[in-house]
């Protein structure tokens, strides 16, 4: 059947402790109105849902829920989905991709990779201090920047650092292509990436294979006074060796918007670093307006029989 010849009705339930209820009801009811939208906690019966919408739901959420069709994570990052054990085995899971959260990530990317490329930091502490400080400041040329994980985020990111004329290198899994991006591929070519990065964006998912992929090792590859910004997971991270590190001067800076606990701990040192900017993982959201869109694409995909866009793999972990 065409996707356009498909009404999807059927009842979608809602989790999400950071996302408004109401909001997503309306956006997705806007799009697909023979819908029933309804939140987890108005559930009576598991085996009426056909769609879920969750972001991080809580342990045996999925139980009995023997009619699912659909399986849509609130989000970008699947890493917290595919570990659970209960997930109901061949329903389809999807991950958003909106255009929009890519643009909101690749705005903060930029402002944290100018913030140091700037020395805002060092003239920050020079106010503090009520001095006058000049630094002639460098042109964007002279800075390497290394993105690692060229996906939906990471691609835009790259893209948009080197719109501003900063040398751009990324690293992925497979081969990519971007313009204007000195791309490398695989874990051979890691060490040569970080051994350039002035700056170092970690845009990875976290799977088996990118756990702790930024060990003590590999972070003192990165030149002598390198800026870590980590907008992707904590745990890619061994957050310990990154905090001595700064510390001991071998790293300038950080920027980091996620932790390997979160929220980050009372007492952390990363908390009262002078050379760290900490933000409470909010570098990108999900925006109901736009992602909606998307979302109602996959439901009629589903609805007409066909496979949904933008599915992940469980087993890859991305
Ligand atoms: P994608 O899944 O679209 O892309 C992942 C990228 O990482 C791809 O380029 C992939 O390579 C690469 N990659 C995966 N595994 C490896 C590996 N073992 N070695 C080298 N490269 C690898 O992810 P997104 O760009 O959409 O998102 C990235 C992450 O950002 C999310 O997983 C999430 O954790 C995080 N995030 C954080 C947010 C925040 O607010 N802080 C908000 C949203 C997301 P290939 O192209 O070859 O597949």
């Amino acid at each position: 059947m065409p996707i356009s010849e498909a009404i999807p009705s059927g009842t979608l339930a809602f989790y999400s402790a950071f996302d408004d209820f109401e909001t997503w009801k309306r956006a997705l009811q806007a799009q697909l109105p023979n819908l029933k939208v309804i939140h987890s906690s108005e559930i009576t019966d598991p085996a009426d849902i056909h769609y879920v919408l969750a972001w991080k739901p809580p342990e045996n959420f999925f139980a009995g829920m023997t009619n699912l069709r659909l399986i849509i994570n609130l989000g970008a990052g699947v890493d917290s989905l595919v570990k659970r054990q209960d997930l109901p085995p061949g329903i389809p899971i999807t991950r958003l991709t909106d255009p929009q959260m890519s643009r909101m990530m690749a705005g903060y990317v930029l402002f944290a990779v100018l913030r140091h490329a700037r020395d805002i930091p060092y003239f920050e502490q020079a106010q503090r201090r009520g001095e006058w400080t000049y630094r002639h400041p460098r042109s964007p040329e002279e800075t390497r920047v290394a993105v690692l994980g060229l996906g939906q985020l990471g691609a835009k990111a790259a893209h948009e650092l080197q719109r501003q004329g900063f040398r751009v290198l990324g690293w992925s899994r497979s081969p990519a292509q971007i313009e204007g991006v000195e791309c490398h591929a695989g874990l051979d070519t890691l060490d040569t990436v970080l051994e350039q990065a002035d700056i170092l964006v970690v845009m990875l998912p976290l799977t088996p294979q990118t756990a702790g992929i930024l060990d003590r090792t590999r972070l003192e590859r990165l030149p002598r006074g390198a800026v870590l910004i980590n907008v992707a997971r904590g745990a890619l991270v061994d957050q310990a060796a990154l905090t001595e590190l700064l510390q001991n001067g071998h790293l300038g800076g950080a920027t980091l918007d996620v932790f390997e606990r979160e929220p980050l701990p009372a007492g952390d040192p990363l908390w009262s670093m002078p050379n760290v900017l900490i933000t409470p993982h909010l570098a990108s959201v999900a925006i109901p307006s736009s992602a909606a869109t998307q979302i109602a694409e996959n439901i009629m995909r589903v609805s007409a029989g066909q496979a949904p866009e933008n599915i992940i793999d469980p087993a890859r972990g991305y």
